[in-house]
């Protein structure tokens, strides 16, 4: 999609340090890095947000999600991974991406 930075990170036409990618989703650093290890997935095709994708795009881009944080070496310790949706949540891009956070006692409730 035109104009959407999480397109042209995942088409290579954006700079971004990536962790993981293969046909079907692209791992790459969040600019923000709020935990040790702070990875956003995407999907490679664009998707609004979780509301928009089918099961397929949901569940291969949470697979590659627990991968990114096992080869990180976080399975044992543990990890969160979250995606927003929406104003409320505080989506601020509009391509579906799932956070991986690591490295750190993480809150809960978020925000
Ligand atoms: P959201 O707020 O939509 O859940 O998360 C968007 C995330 O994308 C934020 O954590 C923000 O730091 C990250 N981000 C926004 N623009 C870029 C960018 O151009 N490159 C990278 N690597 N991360 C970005
Ligand atoms: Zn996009």
């Amino acid at each position: 999609m035109a104009d959407c930075i999480f397109c042209k990170i995942a088409a290579h036409e954006a700079p971004a340090t990536i962790v993981h990618e293969d046909e079907d989703v692209v791992a790459f650093e969040d600019l923000g890095h709020r935990a040790p290890l702070h990875v956003l997935v995407i999907p490679r095709r664009h998707v609004a947000s979780l509301a928009e994708a089918d099961a397929a795009t949901a569940g291969t881009v949470a697979a590659a999600a627990a991968r990114v944080a096992r080869e990180a070496g976080y399975a044992e310790r543990g990890y969160r991974v979250v995606t927003n949706v929406g104003p409320d949540a505080g989506q601020s891009v509009p391509h579906l991406h799932f956070h991986v956070l690591a490295g750190r006692p993480l809150g809960w409730p978020p925000g």
